[in-house]
């Protein structure tokens, strides 16, 4: 599940310093983790179509042309999730409104290379300009980068140190052979797949840090689940108009891996019981503590120059009826330079003085919305609130009569 990078001895000085290496054999090596930052890097930039091949073992529960298949929708669902975010538009080393961004080597800018072309056969793995998805069969040096992590070996995706001259990438995208089960072999190929788009862990819901554990702990009925990028309770980010629901039993249970239920747990496993309501705000309400109920958090109109929404926090019952409404707002803490959950790209860059730099720049130049800070107006008080991401989304209240926090997550 983590991407490897593997080094080319040119670059070897200049990319991974302070690394300790290990030789695996047939001039491949490895840095073996996530420490150089060019490790979550986007693998392939610009326009030119990038070249993948499929490769399957015979006893892979499903067909060759099926995995075919299934790799070319998976790409298509990158490709929606990138459009969804404006992500598929954004370049580096483009001037943007508002900021000035550094320039490549070469000042040509470049987007992400969304566009594949499938080859009929794999060439020989001398070629490595070319992305190999691989099922069950262990190949080149899958193994060695497999068995070697400390991670589970349902999945890698492994390249060679990344090329700052061409900022093209070939490598290899694996599948274990651990399930019959369709989506959930769709769900790994999504997070490996997602590697090779840059997504760093715990972007958004596929790329999950855990995922395997997910995948191979049978105990919960989780199929809505599997095969998709973004979920109700886990998107990558909120935007203006949508909600996301803060009460789900059923979520928080499946990222915790356990079976046990809330006290006075309710039927829907879209709600929560009240008594999670801190009492002294409960009887504020006027809220029965035997009650059910979901806490939403919708997010509201941008403000036109500053990075703040409106948003609403709202108890809704099992019909999504509002019971109570909190207005607020937030107001987005500048971090964006360094965001670390959009794709992006470790590499050289020039400042206007031709002087260079190595520097991680995210694609997405939208402020995230979380972490965030503002208020919501419960009755006639102003409450302090803290929205954080945190494995889907984290809402912090400040209550005042009981001089505690109140927290609500999405999932974990
Ligand atoms: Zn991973």
């Amino acid at each position: 599940m983590k991407i490897i990078s593997l080094k080319r001895s040119l670059l070897a000085g200049l990319l991974i310093q302070m690394i300790s290496t290990f030789s695996l054999g047939n001039g491949w090596s490895s840095n073996g983790g996530d420490m150089t930052r060019e490790l979550d890097n986007i693998w392939n930039l610009g326009q030119d179509p990038v070249k993948y091949c499929v490769v399957s073992s015979a006893d892979y529960p499903l067909s060759h042309n099926d995995l075919r298949q299934m790799v070319e929708n998976s790409l298509g669902a990158w490709t929606q999730f990138f459009a969804r975010y404006g992500l598929q538009a954004a370049k580096f080393g483009a001037s943007q409104s508002g900021n000035r961004m550094p320039k490549f080597p070469d000042r040509k800018a470049r987007g992400i290379s969304l566009d594949f072309i499938e080859l009929d056969s794999c060439p020989p793995e001398s070629v490595d300009s070319v992305v190999r998805f691989v099922f069950g069969k262990i190949i080149g040096p899958i193994q060695n980068y497999l068995y070697s992590s400390k991670e589970s070996s349902l999945g890698v995706a492994i390249r060679k140190a990344y090329d700052h001259n061409h900022y093209r990438n070939g490598g290899y995208v694996f599948v274990a052979n651990f399930t019959n089960d369709r989506k959930k072999i769709k769900h790994m190929l999504l997070h490996e797949m997602g590697h090779m788009f840059g997504m760093p862990h715990d972007s958004v819901f596929v790329m999950y840090e855990e995922v395997a554990h997910l995948l191979t702990d049978n105990q919960f009925q989780a199929d809505h689940l599997w095969g998709h990028i973004e979920n109700d309770f886990w998107p990558y980010r909120l935007k203006s108009g949508e909600s996301v629901n803060l009460s789900s039993e059923s979520s928080r249970k499946i990222l915790k891996k356990t079976n046990q239920s809330s006290p006075g747990v309710c039927q829907n496993q879209s709600m929560q019981t009240n008594r999670k309501i801190p009492p002294k705000l409960r009887q504020r309400l006027g809220l029965p503590a035997n009650g059910c109920h979901k806490l939403v958090l919708t997010l509201g109109e941008k403000h036109p120059s500053r990075p703040s929404h409106r948003i609403q926090l709202a108890l809704k019952d099992e019909q999504d009826r509002d019971i109570k409404v909190f207005p607020g707002y937030i107001e987005t803490a500048l971090t964006h330079k360094r965001q670390s959950f959009s794709p992006g790209l470790y590499t050289k860059w020039l400042f206007p003085n031709s002087s260079s730099y190595f520097e991680r720049l995210p694609l997405d130049q939208v402020p995230p919305t979380t972490p965030a800070k503002g208020s919501v107006k419960i009755g006639d008080q102003n409450i302090a609130l803290r929205l954080v991401g945190q494995n889907g989304i984290q809402v912090e209240l400040f209550l005042p009569w009981s001089d505690k926090w109140w927290v609500a997550r999405s999932a974990e």
